[in-house]
């Protein structure tokens, strides 16, 4: 008979710590959980999940646009911001049920409560005080969003609000380079906003490939999002009903929102990680070797509260190797975090897995890059301008593909798909022996000439 009361307690319901509590309590250990938001955590609530659903809603006037060269009429259409977030939420709850079903379904004792560390083997239960041990705590608390200080910050929102705003802002301006400022500032202008988005650097969405970013930059100022680089906000004033914002270069701005998305920090506030002696870094994450240990030998961590790579699959991914390699007691081989493909969902998306040409080239003596623009059918057709962008990074010395970048309708789809070449560590040969799927755009992978 163990001496815990449970073989894991789970703090943090997201996409890591649910994987991790369902897997073993299926492996049959006896698991806890307690979260004190909504079971799914970011991802489905404030991040990935809603995010999608808003760039499908985003797509469609290009689709009524392209419509009519197909014959199509489609007269007048017009958009309700309170219809979409309505049936956001209906689907929202859907999946908080499922989430929650699946783990009650597995044997997992679930707290719908915050849980901080007592000690190496205690949580306690923040609004009820009940203390439970545990063999293992796993702490999988995620991350929020970076709140600057500035005169007026107390104005702004940040992704964490902007899914639940009463209606679609008619001016927005959004602050940051990243993944979520540029999804944004794409996604609220196809709504039909008024979008200003200003990046403190040279170029959108540093550290990827510098030929894609500039056709996302030219494709997104084409579709009217005004782009302002090396420029930060220096204060904001409210003024009549609307936000006066003073820009770092002394520029003013006249809107009705500003979504701050500078970044994520790890959860670690409040979770006396200092009384069970869980070091943390500088950025308050959680410092784990690779098998996500802490400095605790009892105390676990996955997911974007070790500030690693902030991915929800990559925190499933963590959450599932350590319920395996704990409670399923299987051999759990380490994982690639060189050759994730991400994607960036924006219109027209970026999919990207591998090296940059600029990261191959400092790494590898001798690169080779392809590389392919040109108008997709479709929108040909239509006389829309949308571009579709290709980027192929080879080494030349073994022919290994070390990268592949895409911009264009589909390019997360696609990307997916060519991750799994890149994981079997395919040449440009395989790529080229591959027969080309006619009429696609991925059929250009498989044919670039260099
Ligand atoms: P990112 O780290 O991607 O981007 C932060 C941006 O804010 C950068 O452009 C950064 O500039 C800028 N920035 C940082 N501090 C300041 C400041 N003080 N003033 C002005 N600009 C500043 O963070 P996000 O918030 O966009 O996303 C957080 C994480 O969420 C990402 O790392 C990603 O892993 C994940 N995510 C993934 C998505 C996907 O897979 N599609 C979608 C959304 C989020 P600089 O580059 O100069 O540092």
């Amino acid at each position: 008979m163990s001496q815990f009361d449970v073989d894991l307690f789970v703090v943090g319901a997201g996409s890591g710590g649910v994987r991790a509590a369902r897997v073993a309590a299926l492996h049959g250990a006896r698991v806890a959980i307690a979260e004190g938001a909504n079971y799914g955590g970011t991802c489905v609530h404030r991040g990935c999940v809603p995010k999608k659903l808003m760039v499908y809603a985003s797509r469609f006037p290009d689709q009524f646009k392209a419509g009519v060269a197909f014959g199509w009429s489609t007269d007048a259409p017009s958009f309700d911001w309170k219809r979409l977030i309505g049936n956001k939420n209906v689907e929202l709850a859907r999946l908080e049920g499922i989430y929650h079903r699946n783990l009650v379904g597995a044997g997992v004792q679930t707290f719908s409560e915050n849980a901080e560390l007592v000690d190496a083997h205690t949580v306690q239960l923040r609004a009820s005080g009940k203390q439970i041990t545990a063999e293992r705590i796993l702490i999988a608390t995620g991350g929020v969003p970076d709140r600057q200080l500035f005169e007026g910050s107390h104005l702004t929102i940040t992704s964490d609000e902007v899914f639940d705003l009463a209606e679609l802002p008619g001016r927005v301006l959004i602050v940051g380079g990243g993944y979520i400022a540029t999804e944004f500032a794409s996604l609220l202008r196809g709504l039909g906003s008024e979008v200003t988005q200003l990046v403190r650097g040279p170029s959108l969405l540093r550290g990827f490939d510098d030929d894609i970013v500039a056709v996302l930059d030219e494709q997104l100022r084409r579709r009217g999002v005004r782009l302002c680089m090396n420029e930060s906000v220096k204060q904001i004033y409210p003024r009549n009903g609307a936000l006066d914002v003073t820009a770092t270069s002394g520029q003013a701005f006249d809107v009705d929102v500003v979504l701050l998305s500078t970044g994520r920090h790890p959860n670690t506030r409040n979770l006396g990680l200092d009384r069970a002696g869980v070091e943390v870094d500088s950025r308050g994450a959680v410092i784990v070797d690779k098998s996500g240990q802490t400095s605790v030998e009892s105390i676990y961590a996955v997911g974007d509260v070790t500030n690693r790579l902030n991915l929800t699959p990559i925190a499933i991914r963590e959450g599932q190797a350590f319920a395996d390699r704990h409670f399923g007691k299987l051999e759990v081989a380490d994982l690639d975090y060189a050759r994730v493909p991400t994607a960036v969902f924006t219109t027209p998306e970026v999919g990207v897995v591998g090296l940059s040409e600029k990261l191959a080239r400092a790494n590898f003596p001798h690169v080779r890059v392809l590389k392919t623009q040109f108008g997709p059918m479709a929108s040909s057709f239509a006389g829309l301008q949308d571009r579709v962008a290709m980027k192929v990074v080879i080494d030349e010395d073994t022919d290994r593909v070390l990268g592949v970048h895409i911009l264009g309708d589909g390019a997360a789809e696609m990307i997916q798909m060519v991750g799994v070449a890149l994981t079997a560590n395919a040449t440009w040969k395989d790529f080229r022996q591959t027969v080309a799927l006619h009429p696609t755009i991925a059929e250009e992978l498989v044919t670039l000439k260099g």
